[in-house]
């Protein structure tokens, strides 16, 4: 198929490049690289069956000669840190650029992917979150920029497909790592990885007792792939490892597979920051066998391998 990426220089964009073209597909990958990064594409110029495009794509989209079978949107900073240091790009990105990509979409007749996320649940009153939650979101903190940009993009794309009949799916990604994660992208993972292989303090924002839930990358592609291969698909749906963990019991696994004489230092814990976050997935898992294979100790040792490469 012929398959355009948004955010395909980016951390998840560049893994879910590799696989559409080890599975024979043809890919175009778009990214303003304001949080991507050309390096994660390295070699792929050199393909036939790839072209990047430096383009953003909240401006009107290139003229392309073909038409595309499938449009996934990726593009979005992901990172606390990045989305509340460039909070307007962050809101216009979810906006205008989901737009139009949905334009195109409809222009060609392709079905539209759309990278949704955890955080349209907020901090959660309801545990293990499942998509039928609506969320416990802070409309005016300073996540809502991606919390709200992301929660209005899924209310586009409804709308999208009502009015317009473009056909979509959306998935929200829980908290992934692995290689290719920025070392100052400020999320939890590339942090403690950073600091424990440099024995500086491990930065434990407020006491460690909150959790999230990690998937390693190549499971979340793995969800990615199905969702896009599914013969039929309803509305959103989880992608995530549940397997969940306190940010202390991470800080200490890290110290321990590092061998690190890293201290940990507690910080103040940011505004809104959820204290429980774990998907359910049943929905993924029932409607199109999805299972996430990556221990936390394996993708750990993967993305250590990276950090120290
Ligand atoms: N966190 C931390 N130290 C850090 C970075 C993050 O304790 O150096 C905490 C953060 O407060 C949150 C969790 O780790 O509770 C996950 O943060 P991250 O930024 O990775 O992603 P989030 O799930 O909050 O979007």
């Amino acid at each position: 198929m012929n398959i355009l990426v948004g955010g395909s220089a980016g951390f998840i964009g560049s893994h879910l490049v590799d696989r559409l073209l080890e599975c024979g597909h043809k890919v175009t990958g778009l990214d303003n690289l304001i949080t991507g990064q050309k390096e994660n594409l390295f070699g792929l110029d050199a393909r036939g069956d790839f072209r990047f495009v430096d383009h953003d794509i909240c401006l009107p989209l290139p003229q392309f000669a073909e038409s595309f079978d499938v449009v996934i949107n990726l593009a979005c900073p992901a990172s606390p840190i990045d989305y509340q240091n460039i909070p307007l790009e962050t809101l216009w990105v979810s906006a205008m650029g989901t737009k139009n990509l949905l334009e195109l979409a409809r222009k060609d007749g392709a079905r539209f992917l759309h990278a949704s996320t955890s955080e349209v649940y907020g901090d959660p009153l309801i545990h293990p979150q499942t998509e039928e939650y609506w969320g416990n979101v802070n409309p005016i903190g300073p996540r809502s920029c991606y919390d709200e940009g992301k929660r209005f993009a899924e209310s586009l794309i409804v709308n999208y497909k009502k009015v317009h009949g473009v056909e979509s799916r959306v998935f929200r990604i829980f908290n992934t790592y692995g290689p290719r994660m920025r070392k100052n992208d400020g999320r939890v993972i590339p942090n403690f990885i950073t600091q424990a292989l440099s024995g500086e303090p491990i930065t434990i924002y407020g006491d460690g007792k909150q959790t999230r839930s990690f998937c390693y990358v190549d499971d979340m592609v793995d969800g990615i792939m199905a969702v896009m291969n599914a013969p039929v698909f309803s509305g959103p749906m989880n992608l995530g490892n549940p397997k969940e963990t306190t940010i202390l019991e991470l800080a200490e696994l890290i110290v321990m597979m590092t061998d690190s004489g890293s201290e940990i230092a507690f910080k103040n814990l940011p505004q809104d920051d959820p204290r429980i976050r774990q998907p359910n997935i049943n929905k993924a898992r029932s409607e199109i066998g999805f299972e996430p294979k990556v221990s936390l100790k394996d993708g750990l040792a993967r993305t250590v391998t990276f950090f120290v490469g």
